[in-house]
C-alpha cells in the first residue's frame, strides 16, 4: 500500500495552512466506526481530519469545531488525481 497523498494549502477563512489528506482507496464520507480510509482534512491543533462538503467549498471537524474554506474544484480535482474511479 503506498502513503497517503497529502496537499497543502492556505485556508481562506483562518488563513492557516492545513492540508487535504487522500488515503489509498480513501472516501469522503465514511460512516462513524466505519475502518474504511477516509478522506479529510488535517488543521492546526487537532489530531482529527475535519470533514470535506466539496459542494460547499468548506470542511468542519467536529472534534474541535475548526470551519475552514477550500476550493471544492480543487479537492475534486486532488482527490481524483489519486483515487481511481
Ligand atoms: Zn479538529
Amino acid at each position: 500500500m503506498s502513503d497517503s497523498v497529502r496537499a497543502k494549502f492556505t485556508d481562506s477563512a483562518t488563513r492557516q495552512q492545513c492540508e487535504l489528506v487522500i488515503p489509498p482507496g480513501g472516501y469522503i464520507f465514511v460512516a462513524k466506526g466505519s475502518d474504511k480510509p477516509k478522506i479529510g482534512i488535517a488543521h492546526p491543533g487537532c489530531p482529527e481530519l475535519a470533514d470535506l462538503t466539496l459542494e460547499l467549498d468548506a470542511f468542519h471537524c467536529p472534534a474541535c469545531g475548526f470551519n475552514g474554506r477550500v476550493s471544492g474544484a480543487w479537492a475534486a480535482g486532488r482527490i481524483q488525481a489519486v483515487t481511481v474511479v
